[in-house]
């Protein structure tokens, strides 16, 4: 296999790739921990990235991240939304996104900064890869998860979700859990 040759390094997380859905009513669904997150606010609040010109959108993709995280948003009506801008000056918050190689594993990092116990801020967002080696799912899945902490998810144990800090699931998770829906849904709406 492929992935035996990757060496999980950080924190990150899988998802299973079904269609857009909102948090099933009245089920046994259990929220999913949450990190620090932003305070919750009545209007939408929009999360500004702006993608380095060192992200290669043909091996990395962000801005599908941050779409299918949109879409998940809305249609659970959590009033967050990641918006692409080419630049931060003038939009709060904002972060950067950062791509790079190393020489061996995958792996990423979101820089959170907190006051008075919320997310303020992110500073940026870096994402490690082993060249091209590592599969597109894999990707998918690193993206989902560093930006599943800007809206303030922490790591959870769920199968195939995408903040699950195990590489070695199958498949692994690119598109957010109802738990991880719910965990939002509580926090924000
Ligand atoms: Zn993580």
């Amino acid at each position: 296999m492929k992935r035996r040759l990757f060496t999980l390094l950080a924190a990150l997380a899988t998802m299973l790739g079904v269609g857009l859905a909102a948090v099933p009513t009245a089920s046994a669904v259990t929220a999913a921990p949450m990190g620090p997150h932003w305070q919750k606010q009545a209007a939408t609040r929009y999360i500004y990235a702006h993608v380095s010109s060192s992200v290669d959108l043909n091996r990395y993709p962000v801005i599908t991240n941050m779409n299918t995280w949109n879409s998940y948003l809305a249609v659970n009506s959590v009033p967050l939304r990641f918006s692409n801008v080419g630049s931060c000056t003038g939009k709060s918050p904002c972060f950067e996104i950062m791509m790079s190689w190393k020489a061996q594993g995958i792996s990423g990092d979101t820089g959170l900064i907190t006051s008075g116990g919320y997310l303020v801020d992110i500073s940026t967002v870096n994402l490690y890869y082993n060249n091209d080696v590592n599969p597109y799912d894999w990707r998918v899945h690193l993206g989902m998860h560093e930006l599943g902490h800007a809206l303030g998810l922490a790591h959870n144990t769920i199968p195939n979700s995408v903040m699950n800090v195990d590489w070695n699931q199958s498949p692994i998770g690119t598109t957010p859990k109802a738990e991880e829906s719910l965990a939002l849904i509580n926090t924000y709406r």
